[in-house]
């Protein structure tokens, strides 16, 4: 436990590495129907952050980690692995499942400090890019340009690109709740400063809607082929009041594209809105292996076996590191 005053470097623009950007282009996702928010910074400073729409961002807590750099795996493409892209793709939501008192004035002060020490801890793990406490304040932890321990094993597609091991590629935003009691989730100063959190981010790296999503989405365990390691956000995830479309209906990616399953456990740690995705990729999956002249279960082996191979390109170029960048 640290106890005292916590003196940090404070992550300013001025030494936040700013490499070539390489945002996916604009005039396709305006053709896509899709919406990117205008926001923009309005002041920035050691202390915070305020941006158009009334997002403030804490900055006190801020940490550097590894830079961000990632390959690019075209979806059409047989999993030759591409160039590498500094910007982040997408968010993945979690709950940081800690300790909770209820949301009452008499218990103020454990809230502040059951808060502060959640906030130790998890900048001490590098593990979000930002956090939402219960008082609805965002805190900068790891700073944009940098990889965050979020996500581990995971997987994610949207209409261009696949996404292994989102740590890198995607951008972690953790709600101080935790899933399962009795109390009410999330409160409407998180989802408050979550939705000016999201259109700030999606407005900086024109993250479309389909890259919005929760951990228990995109969470895998490779050892047995399941999804769900994780299962934060399996369930009520506000999308509309953060001004997102019901991603739970996207059929699950690591279903049809590498032939992961679930099992009941992660059934009952979730609910039939997250199931959509799930029956829809089912779906996909016996389409394909009827258009493959397979069963299903041969089909799905194949497309494991594909997980695998592609799993270890990427180690591979990961041993290697080029050093191009994607022109667009
Ligand atoms: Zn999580």
């Amino acid at each position: 436990m640290v106890i005292g005053v916590v003196i940090v470097p404070l992550a300013s623009d001025v030494n936040v590495r700013h490499l070539q950007a390489d945002k996916l282009p604009i005039m396709a996702m305006r053709q896509a129907g899709l919406d990117i928010p205008n926001v923009w910074a309005v002041e920035q400073t050691k202390g915070s952050d305020v941006y158009s729409n009334g997002l403030q961002i804490e900055n006190r807590l801020a940490v550097t980690n590894e830079p961000r750099a990632y390959p690019l795996v075209r979806r059409e493409s047989d999993g030759q692995v591409g160039p590498l892209r500094d910007q982040p793709a997408g968010i993945v939501f979690h709950t940081t499942e800690s300790d909770q008192v209820p949301f009452e004035a008499s218990q103020s002060r454990a809230l502040k400090r059951i808060g502060q020490e959640l906030l130790l801890y998890i900048r001490n793990k590098r593990a979000y890019h930002f956090l939402i406490d219960r008082f609805g304040r965002v805190h900068r932890i790891v700073v944009e340009s940098d990889t965050a321990n979020h996500a581990g094993h995971s997987v994610w597609a949207d209409s261009r690109w696949v996404y292994f091991d989102l740590n890198a590629s995607f951008l972690g935003v953790a709600f101080e709740a935790r899933m399962h009691t009795d109390e009410r989730l999330v409160n409407q100063a998180q989802i408050h400063a979550a939705k000016v959190l999201t259109e700030m981010l999606r407005s900086k790296y024109t993250i479309p809607a389909e890259n919005c999503i929760t951990h228990a989405q995109v969470s895998v365990n490779p050892d047995n082929t399941r999804v769900g390691w994780h299962t934060d956000w399996g369930a009520g995830f506000p999308f509309k009041d953060i001004g997102l479309p019901d991603n739970y209906e996207l059929p699950n990616p690591s279903l049809y594209l590498f032939g992961f399953g679930y099992d009941p456990t992660y059934m009952n740690s979730t609910n039939p809105e997250l199931w959509k995705g799930l029956f829809q990729a089912e779906e996909r999956v016996r389409e394909a292996a009827v258009e493959h002249r397979q069963s299903i279960a041969e089909y799905r082996t194949s497309l494991q076996k594909k997980y695998r191979k592609q799993i270890s390109a990427l180690r591979h170029r990961g041993a290697t590191e080029e050093n191009d960048h994607e022109p667009n």
